[in-house]
């Protein structure tokens, strides 16, 4: 468990943050990344298809690389030809929306009511209400993808 930083510590920090340069920014934002559990989630669930390349359509082990969308490798089947990624047909597919869903997580961690966190998320009141039920149930699938330990309280 990390001991929070203190609030002046943190504005500082914050404010130092404004001052940084488009690179600085970047490795600040990579830093970041390495401890966001949504992307360590993506990438083993990604790992998936590398390992067994099989299409979710039609189970045919023929498919390409189509591109990427939303961080996340598309495929395409030369067999139904119909395009998927690695969360297609799965209790997954909502990771779809990982950007926000990353800080959904973090307004639940602080908390937040749901219309704050729908504030914050640019999502409706009605997806905010599905996303909680899944972070309920995020501990059977995690079993199910035998992902536990991907996500720590660190
Ligand atoms: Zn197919």
């Amino acid at each position: 468990m990390v001991k929070a930083m203190n609030t002046h510590l943190f504005t500082k920090l914050l404010d130092q943050v404004s001052h940084l340069t488009d690179q600085q920014n970047q490795l600040l934002g990579d830093a970041l990344n390495e401890h966001d559990p949504v992307a360590r989630i993506i990438k083993k669930i990604e790992q998936r298809l590398v390992d067994n390349p099989e299409c979710p359509h039609c189970h045919s082990n023929f498919i390409n690389r189509h591109g990427k969308t939303g961080g996340m490798q598309r495929y395409k089947c030369k067999n139904c030809l119909k395009t998927f990624n690695s969360t297609t047909k799965t209790p997954s597919a909502w990771l779809h929306y990982k950007d926000r869903w990353f800080d959904y997580y973090k307004c639940m961690l602080e908390s937040k009511v749901l219309r704050e966190s729908v504030a914050i998320c640019r999502i409706n009141l009605k997806t905010s209400f599905r996303w909680r039920h899944k972070f309920l149930q995020l501990p059977a699938m995690l079993k199910a993808y035998k992902l536990e330990g991907i996500i720590e309280a660190d």
